[in-house]
């Protein structure tokens, strides 16, 4: 694509750049956006209950008949043999009470991005940004396969990685080594709509059934802890498995569908989360232990707020909201690893474990 300068470049259509993309058209509607996604959102996709505060912020952005419409399947709690063998209701461990949401990630993403579209948001779909250098006080972006574009300004949405703040020199700073090793089955979606977490020696457990009949099931381990223990391959996985025979009860007879997908799911906060010319959303702002079930919801919402800072920039010259983003990302950051803290603590059955070890090493603010 090659065309005159635009207003706002959105790299990464995951839920922080949607929500941005969307509220940046509701916000400034004269700013033109384009927003340049990697996939096709065609392949599965992990990070699949949604917290039931989501619900407002999805109100918000406009999309909650949408979102209804695709019938992802309710969740009324987390069931958590955390800190004791025997499972106990724990509504969202970190979050409000209330209805959540199993969701089909894909189709969840997918939905986003056509809502963005039918706002006025240039979607490039199959488009990864694998560039972007300040020119003229603003950027000059190379997309591939192919094509290049000029943007006064970029949000970088790219997820964990923050591949493009991180060209802007910014640093991710992460307080563990926390790694997912995730697989997915075609069935044994059964009719507990909970997500299970169980607790085991090096690490923690967690299944959820999906829309459409089928399961997801990780194991939650630091990454050299997971190396070391053969969690990347499936016969180790499904040996490690024999630690938490709740989620293998809940597996039982279920048909894997694939590998083991490895994704990392380290606790990290990006320093600083704005700058000149750019900001980071979502993951690439920060990123939250998949515990919480916190980061679909977090995504949307600093989407939002980002929006609203950049808005303010771009269309009224008004720098104060880049500012206030940077403290919100911080603040957030410290609120969360404070209730991050409390939970590792309410598991006190393998001190001298490594992986629980390190959970009790107070983390510098
Ligand atoms: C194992 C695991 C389990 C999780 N479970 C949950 C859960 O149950 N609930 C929950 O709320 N959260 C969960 N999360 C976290 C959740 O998935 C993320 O917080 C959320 O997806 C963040 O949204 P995002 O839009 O910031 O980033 P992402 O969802 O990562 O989206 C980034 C997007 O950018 C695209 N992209 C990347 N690079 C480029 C580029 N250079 N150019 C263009 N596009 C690019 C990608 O294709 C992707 O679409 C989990 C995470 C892990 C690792």
């Amino acid at each position: 694509m090659d065309q005159g300068r635009i207003d706002v470049l959105i790299a990464g259509g995951g839920p922080g750049g949607c929500a941005a993309a969307m509220t940046l058209r509701a916000h400034a509607p004269g700013l033109s956006v384009v927003l340049a996604e990697a996939s096709e959102y065609a392949g599965p996709r992990i990070g699949e209950t949604l917290s039931p505060a989501a619900g407002r912020v999805l109100d918000h952005l406009g999309v909650w008949e949408a979102f209804r419409a695709q019938g992802h399947r309710e969740a009324y709690a987390t069931a958590a043999a955390w800190g004791s063998p025997v499972p106990y209701d724990n509504d969202f461990l970190f979050a409000a009470r209330g209805t959540g949401w199993h969701l089909d990630r894909a189709a969840f993403d997918a939905l986003l991005a056509r809502e963005a579209e039918a706002r006025g948001v240039t979607v490039l779909r199959g488009a990864r940004v694998r560039d972007a250098r300040r020119e003229d006080g603003g950027w000059r972006v190379a997309l591939a396969p192919g094509g290049e574009l000029r943007a006064r300004f970029l949000v970088d949405a790219t997820g964990a990685r923050a591949s493009l703040a991180r060209r802007c020199g910014a640093r991710s700073r992460a307080v563990d080594r926390l790694a997912g090793f995730v697989r997915f089955f075609r069935d044994g979606g059964g009719s507990d709509p909970r997500t299970l977490v169980e607790a085991f020696a090096d690490g923690w457990w967690y299944t959820a059934p999906l829309p459409g009949g089928g399961r997801v099931a990780a194991c939650m381990t630091d990454s050299d802890l997971g190396r070391g223990l053969g969690a990347a391959e499936p016969d180790g996985w499904e040996r490690l498995l024999a630690s938490a025979p709740r989620v293998g009860d809940a597996l039982h007879g279920a048909g894997a569908d694939g590998s083991v997908v490895v994704r990392a799911a380290r606790s990290r906060r990006l320093e600083p989360a704005a700058g000149e010319g750019w900001l980071a959303v979502g993951d690439a702002a920060s990123t939250f232990d998949p515990l919480s079930s916190q980061g679909v919801l977090k995504a949307l919402r600093s989407g939002t707020f980002a929006a609203y800072a950049a808005g303010d920039l771009l269309a009224k010259g008004d720098p104060a909201g880049m500012e206030r983003y940077h403290s919100f990302v911080a603040d957030e950051f410290a609120g969360y690893l404070r209730i991050r803290a409390r939970y590792y603590a309410e598991e006190s059955r393998w001190p001298e474990r490594p992986f629980w070890r390190r959970r009790r090493t107070p983390v510098p603010a």
